[in-house]
């Protein structure tokens, strides 16, 4: 039995909820479209939309084949593919005024090719309606389906998110259907694909991993060619899902932090509100320039 830990003060924020952030939600709603910094209730959600002009959308419907035991996202039967999708997902893009946008998706297992030709199609609309966009995906694993991956590849991301999201021993008790090693295996394949993609990928600490085991982990993703890594605290959504076993303090991110970059990642983000999508605007920068 686990005791419950209480959460800290660094991690209390509010929720913005002025007229802008009104009407962004009402696009979502009007365009049936879906983000992640509203699922997710993300505490960055003011910061990203209105000042640093990113987002992440999450495409292919609301329901997902899996059910990790983190993750807030409902599970179940997926909805129709809708071929719609893209061109909304690129409209809303413009009228956003988004500078940076990072794509992700709930794991299609029902389908074929997991969901790529419409992944690689929304990038393409995008791309088309916004030029100046920077465009990050962050697809599922495509259940180890490399035709797939060069699908998505073909349509030019700026940057390759893939996340492992925690240590090699939890992997099973976190994430439902993937395998540490197949994330890893995805990662290094894109590199062969297209060297000069960034990659990237995050972890959520405070699930029950050791320290060690992290540092593993960021030797494990710089030896298949990972660029960029993301650290952050993991907050449980509902009671249904994983407790939180430690709350890391600031401090302990930023000793995380310089681990990562004297290891050799080109860029690191790590902090307790950390998610795989914040400041992504500044790794595409840090990431042209090396
Ligand atoms: Fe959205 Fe990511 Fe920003 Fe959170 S950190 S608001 S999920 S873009
Ligand atoms: Fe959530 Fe992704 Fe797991 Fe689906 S595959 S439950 S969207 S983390």
């Amino acid at each position: 039995q686990q005791t419950h830990v209480r959460k800290p003060d660094w991690l209390k924020t509010r929720i913005n909820t002025n007229k802008s952030y009104r009407n962004l939600k009402k696009l979502m709603r009007d365009n049936r479209l879906n983000t992640v910094c509203e699922e997710a209730r993300c505490p960055n959600l003011h910061e990203c939309w209105s000042e640093r002009k990113t987002a992440t959308f999450m495409i292919l419907g609301d329901t997902c084949t899996r059910g990790c035991r983190f993750c807030a996202v409902k599970t179940g039967l997926p909805n129709e593919l809708d071929w719609g999708e893209p061109e909304r997902v690129a409209d809303s893009v413009t009228v956003m005024g988004l500078k940076h946008v990072v794509v992700t998706a709930v794991a299609r297992d029902d389908l074929n090719d997991g969901g790529a030709a419409v992944f690689a199609e929304t990038v393409r609309a995008i791309r088309r309606k916004n030029p100046g966009c920077t465009i990050e995906i962050l697809p599922s694993d495509m259940k180890g389906d490399y035709e797939s991956l060069h699908t998505l590849m073909d349509s030019g991301p700026d940057i390759f998110n893939h996340n492992i999201e925690t240590v090699r021993r939890l992997t099973k008790r976190v994430r439902a259907r993937a395998t540490y090693d197949r994330s890893l295996e995805l990662l290094r394949r894109v590199k062969e694909i297209a060297p000069k993609t960034p990659t990237k990928s995050s972890i959520m600490v405070g699930l029950g991993e050791e320290k060690e085991e992290i540092i593993q982990a960021m030797d494990d993703l710089l030896n298949h060619n990972v660029d960029i890594v993301t650290l952050g605290q993991y907050l449980q959504p509902t009671k249904k899902h994983l407790e939180v076993v430690r709350y890391y303090h600031p401090d302990e991110f930023e000793e995380l932090k310089n681990i990562a970059l004297e290891k050799g990642f080109s860029h690191c983000e790590a902090g307790p509100l950390v998610r795989s999508s914040y400041h992504a605007d500044e790794q595409v920068s840090n990431a042209a320039a090396q």
